[in-house]
C-alpha cells in the first residue's frame, strides 16, 4: 500500500497583504515548531496573492521553513503579450511547488471552463509544479445530477491534457460547502473522492490512482477535520477562510485522527 502524505493547504483567497503574509507565516511557523510538527507525516502548504509571493518565498528560505509554497492561479500561456497574467516559468523561479487551478471562484467568477482548467493544469506540469485541481457540482448540480457527475467530468477533462506520471492532487470542493459553514458530511465526501480515485484509475491506472491524494474542501475547521482525515480515500483538506487565522491553521495542521 502506498503511503499518501496527508496535504493540508491553506487558500488565502484574496486575503493579507504581503506585510500581513509575513506575519501570518511567522505566526504559523512557531505555533507548528512549539507543536513540534513532523511537516515529513503532514505537509503544509501556503497559497498566498501573487504579490506576497516573493515576500513568503524570502521568509521560508531564509528560516528554512518546511511550509509549502502554492499559487492560487496561472497563465495557461507562456511568458509573452498576457496583460495581468502570471506564468507559471515565473511561479516555479519563486519555488513554488502546488497551483490552484478550476477554483469554483475562477470556473464561476471568471468563466474558466473545463479547457481553460486544464491547460492551466499542463501549464502548473510543465514547469515542474503540481496542480490543484478543484472539482465539485453546484447545489443546483447536486439536485440535478447528484455530487459525482459533475466533479467526473470535471476530473476527466482536466486530467486530458497531462502527460503521464505527471504529479497533480485533486480537491474535490463541493461548491454548496465553500464559505457557507456547511461543510458536506465525511462519509459523502468519502463516496465522491472514492469514486474519483477510481476513475483516476480506470483512466490512468492503478498505481497512479493509489499514488494521488485527494483532498476535501468546504468549510473546514479545525472542528470537523478530523472527520475527513479519518475516512480512507481522503488525503488532506483545502482549507479557505479558516487558513487566515495562524491559529485555527495550526490547529487544523495538527488534527488527530
Ligand atoms: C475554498 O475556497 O477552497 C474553500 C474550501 O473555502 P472555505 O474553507 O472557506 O469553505
Amino acid at each position: 500500500r502506498v503511503e499518501r502524505v496527508p496535504l493540508i493547504a491553506g487558500n488565502w483567497k484574496m486575503n493579507l497583504d504581503h506585510l500581513q503574509a509575513i506575519a501570518h507565516v511567522q505566526k504559523l511557523a512557531w505555533s507548528l515548531k512549539d507543536a513540534r510538527h513532523d511537516y515529513g507525516s503532514v505537509e503544509v502548504a501556503v497559497f498566498p496573492p501573487f504579490t506576497d509571493l516573493r515576500s513568503v518565498q524570502t521568509l521560508l528560505a531564509a528560516d528554512k521553513l518546511a511550509l509549502r509554497l502554492g499559487a492560487q492561479d496561472v497563465s495557461p500561456q507562456p511568458v509573452g503579450a498576457r496583460t495581468g497574467d502570471v506564468a507559471a516559468a515565473f511561479l516555479a523561479k519563486l519555488e513554488v511547488r502546488y497551483v490552484i487551478v478550476g477554483h469554483s471562484e475562477r470556473r464561476h467568477g471568471h468563466g474558466e471552463d473545463d479547457g481553460v482548467v486544464a491547460a492551466k493544469a499542463a501549464a502548473a506540469v510543465a514547469a515542474g509544479m503540481v496542480p490543484v485541481i478543484c472539482v465539485g457540482e453546484t447545489a443546483d448540480d447536486l439536485e440535478a445530477h447528484g455530487s459525482a457527475a459533475i466533479p467526473h467530468a470535471q476530473l476527466e477533462a482536466a486530467l486530458g491534457g497531462l502527460p503521464p506520471e505527471a504529479e497533480y492532487v485533486i480537491a474535490y470542493e463541493p461548491v454548496w460547502a465553500i464559505g457557507s459553514g456547511s461543510p458536506a458530511a465525511p462519509e459523502q465526501a468519502q463516496e465522491v473522492a472514492s469514486l474519483l480515485r477510481a476513475r483516476i484509475g480506470e483512466l490512468r491506472g492503478e498505481p497512479e490512482a493509489t499514488a494521488t491524494r485527494v483532498l476535501y474542501g468546504g468549510s473546514v475547521t479545525s472542528q470537523n477535520v478530523a472527520g475527513f482525515l479519518k475516512q480512507p480515500d481522503i488525503d488532506g483538506a483545502l482549507v479557505g477562510g479558516a487558513s487566515i487565522d495562524a491559529d485555527e491553521f495550526s490547529r487544523i495542521v495538527q488534527f488527530r485522527k
